[in-house]
């Protein structure tokens, strides 16, 4: 495992002076340039896929396949997307029709913001970083990136390939810890957009607030599941399990617990472990199989939940400290109050919650953070109607976990403590876009409108 290099922190003001005088530079002002840096982009992606599925895997132990699904594909999409869009989305844009207003010309022109920073997680620190990148630089903006530390492969290799690949006037990283971010975030930027804890959202918040630099985040928190009995009992269990597992649960938008009518728990437990067995012939620790956890200390605290619970394990709950492994667990009979349903999980342990009925379960969400996603497993409409229109979520999936946050064209975001603003896509190039408002007020418009203009004389008031 390479060490991760920190940048030095004399080094962290001239990088933003670097990339101020990039920006000024104008060389983003030409459309043409935008997509060469996308497309050179794209390319960083395509041709160091399997470098960055091996450092994947040497951060959190990442099955390659796994990767390439949920990340290396996902961030092509990102970069691919804003390179064949970019025309469209940085087009001006005329204002609708209006008698008064059509001689001046009234348009919204899509402006860089300037100089932006983006600050990034551990567990999906391609996707997180290379297209909120594309979004900047389609945007015509010059991008400081700061990876995570807990991923020291991953961001070494990101590190070296936007040095390769990118013009570093344009696009440059800083790599540390608390230390290399706090003195980021002294420096004034034209955007945050941190993706991350609520814990460090606040402090970012904070120092941007010095500044009056806005702020996007993405954040997380415990996303429930609300199952229904009248469900397709095998498509949920797989569904479910699946979006708990993968990267080992270490998923913004991972099904944190799941509700269920308690005369319906043992069904689905029984469910949950047939499809199991099925995910893991050999057992999850074998070669290939599952991810692993980032950080001893992630681990450790991972652990000290399932500990502490007074719920029943019913499938895993084996460890390996020196592994960072934790066995995906399915815990029942979770009570309220419980340690499982203290804070976001954030690994592969899943508790089941038995409640009366749905009403119960609603009034269990509603009573906490508005959470990152909700996921709905039902056939019936009412069900999934009642769920819907009684909560709020970053975002639903309906049969379905995990996925509506990829989906092309789908706003990706958290509301209130989960998060503020959208990301993917077009989403992300409006991020770091300025509406620029402009008119253009020929002369003889004053024959017209030349009311306005003192004295105010009371023929000009009747008229
Ligand atoms: P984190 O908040 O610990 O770290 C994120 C970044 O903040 C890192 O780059 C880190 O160096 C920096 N940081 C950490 N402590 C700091 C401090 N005191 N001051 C300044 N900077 C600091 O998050 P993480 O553990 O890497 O990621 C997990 C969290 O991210 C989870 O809550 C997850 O739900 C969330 N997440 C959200 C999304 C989304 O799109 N909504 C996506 C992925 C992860």
């Amino acid at each position: 495992m390479p060490e991760l290099v920190y940048t030095p922190l004399e080094d962290i003001e001239k990088k933003r002076t670097e990339l101020r005088n990039g920006f000024k530079s104008g060389k983003l002002r030409s459309i043409e340039y935008r997509k060469y840096q996308l497309l050179q982009l794209t390319y960083l992606v395509k041709e160091n896929a399997e470098k960055l599925e091996e450092a994947l895997a040497a951060d959190m132990g990442r099955p390659a396949i796994e990767s390439r699904f949920i990340e290396v594909n996902g961030t092509i999409t990102e970069t691919l997307g804003a390179y064949n869009n970019v025309e469209k989305w940085a087009k001006p844009e005329k204002a609708p029709f209006n008698m008064t207003w059509f001689p001046m010309k009234p348009t919204v022109h899509k402006e860089p913001k300037g100089t932006v920073l983006i600050i990034c997680p551990f567990n999906y620190p391609i996707w997180l970083s290379l297209g909120p990148i594309a979004g900047a630089l389609a945007a015509g903006n010059t991008v400081l990136l700061k990876p995570s530390e807990s991923t020291p492969a991953t961001s070494t290799l990101l590190t070296e390939l936007i040095a390769k690949y990118l013009d570093n006037d344009l696009v440059q990283v800083v790599n540390g810890a608390v230390a290399e971010t706090t003195k980021l975030l002294e420096l004034q930027w034209d955007h945050i957009l941190y993706t991350g804890s609520g814990r460090v959202a606040k402090i970012v918040s904070a120092a941007a607030a010095k500044h009056l630099t806005p702020v996007t985040l993405e954040l997380g928190g415990k996303s429930p599941v609300f199952v229904d009995p009248n469900c397709d009992l095998e498509v949920t269990a797989k569904r479910i399990l699946w979006g708990k597992v993968v990267n080992a649960g270490q998923t913004c938008v991972a099904p944190d617990y799941v509700l269920v009518p308690r005369a319906f728990q043992s069904t689905l437990v029984e469910a949950l472990k047939k499809q199991y067995a099925e995910f893991y012939p050999d057992g999850p620790q074998a070669k290939d199989a599952y991810a692993r956890i980032v950080t001893p200390q992630a681990y450790n605290r991972i652990k000290g939940l399932v500990d502490g619970t007074k719920g029943k394990v019913a499938i895993g709950g084996e460890t390996d400290a020196e592994g960072k492994y934790i066995a995906p667990t399915i815990v029942e009979d979770v009570p309220i109050g419980d340690s499982l349903l203290s804070e976001e999980i954030f690994g592969p342990v899943l508790p089941i919650v038995p409640v009366e009925n749905v009403d119960e379960a609603i009034e269990y969400v509603n009573a906490h953070d508005h959470p990152l996603a909700i996921y709905i497993f039902s056939r019936d409409a009412e069900f999934k109607k009642k769920v819907l229109t009684s909560t709020q979520s970053g975002g639903v999936g309906i049969n379905e976990t995990v996925l509506h946050s990829g989906a092309e064209g789908l706003p990706f975001g958290g509301i209130g403590p989960s998060g503020s603003g959208y990301h993917t896509g077009k989403h992300t190039f409006d991020i770091f876009t300025h509406l620029r408002a402009t008119i253009d007020n020929p002369s003889w418009v004053d024959r017209i409108l030349s009311i306005r203009y003192p004295p105010y004389t009371a023929k000009k008031f009747k008229a």
